[in-house]
């Protein structure tokens, strides 16, 4: 069975008593289904909150937005991942593109950010994905595999399948502008051929940039896509349930 993965990425939104109150909701519209894994990324200091609230759910998870590759050490404001997972969390966001665009975060940060997240049992969701100007130069196969190709380098097959890669064009996180259901799967089929080269065809590829509950019917339809990582949409509980819902049981 194709099981979707559903992930809210809840940015600088969310505290923790918000947290357990938006987790109190979503479970009241939340039917569990098998075929489906909801993941939240909420802001660190709500990473308590929300592992506690989901502690009995099996299709449940919670991750970090960001860690630091150190484990511990004089890096002010910063989290590691060893961290992360004493707070709860059993995934990390790797190379969100704020982070890179926002923040300067390099390929060889995000390399050593998604060693780091391995190394502490935490399942990286690596983020890839174009500027406009690169898809406008035709770029976008270019850049999304070299940006694999730096984050991934040296990894074997078993390793690859533990990774969730999160295909997000840049120019449609939160702007409202969204790939055609069309363009994100011929990206998903490059994203593929690169893993399945690398012996790594299980590797899960999520799509990312304005989903939302007019659009996720459509996107879900397309079998190249294994779920969807989702920032705006993901804020309401009830929406976030029912998006999460979406298609055939
Ligand atoms: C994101 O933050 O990864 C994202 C896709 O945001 P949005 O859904 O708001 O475009």
């Amino acid at each position: 069975m194709r099981r979707l993965l559903f992930a809210a990425n809840w940015k600088m939104h969310v505290a923790p008593q918000q947290a357990r109150e938006y987790l109190k909701l979503f479970a009241m519209h939340y039917r569990t289904r098998p075929d489906r894994e909801v993941w939240f990324f909420p802001p660190a200091v709500s990473l308590e909150a929300v592992a506690h609230a989901i502690k009995d759910r099996t299709d449940a998870r919670v991750g970090a937005q960001n860690i630091h590759w150190e484990p511990k050490g004089a890096f002010t404001g910063e989290l590691s991942a060893p961290m992360a997972s004493h707070a709860g969390a059993r995934a990390t966001l790797i190379g969100h593109s704020e982070r890179r665009h926002l923040f300067g975060e390099t390929d060889e940060h995000v390399g050593r950010k998604l060693m780091a997240a391995l190394k502490a049992d935490l399942t990286p969701v690596l983020c890839v994905g174009e500027k406009l100007e690169e898809r406008d130069a035709g770029q976008t196969v270019a850049v999304v595999t070299q940006q694999l190709a730096a984050a991934l380098a040296g990894l074997d097959g078993g390793t690859l399948g533990n990774v969730v890669i999160a295909y997000e064009p840049v120019w449609a996180i939160g702007t409202g502008r969204n790939a055609s259901p069309q363009d994100a799967a011929q990206v998903h089929r490059e994203i593929r051929a690169w893993l399945k080269a690398r012996n790594a065809a299980r590797t899960r590829v999520l799509y990312g940039g304005s989903v939302n509950l007019t659009n996720i019917a459509e996107l879900l339809a397309e079998p190249e896509l294994d779920g969807v990582l989702v920032g705006a949409a993901s804020l309401d509980p009830e929406g976030w349930a029912t998006l999460a819902q979406t298609g055939a049981a």
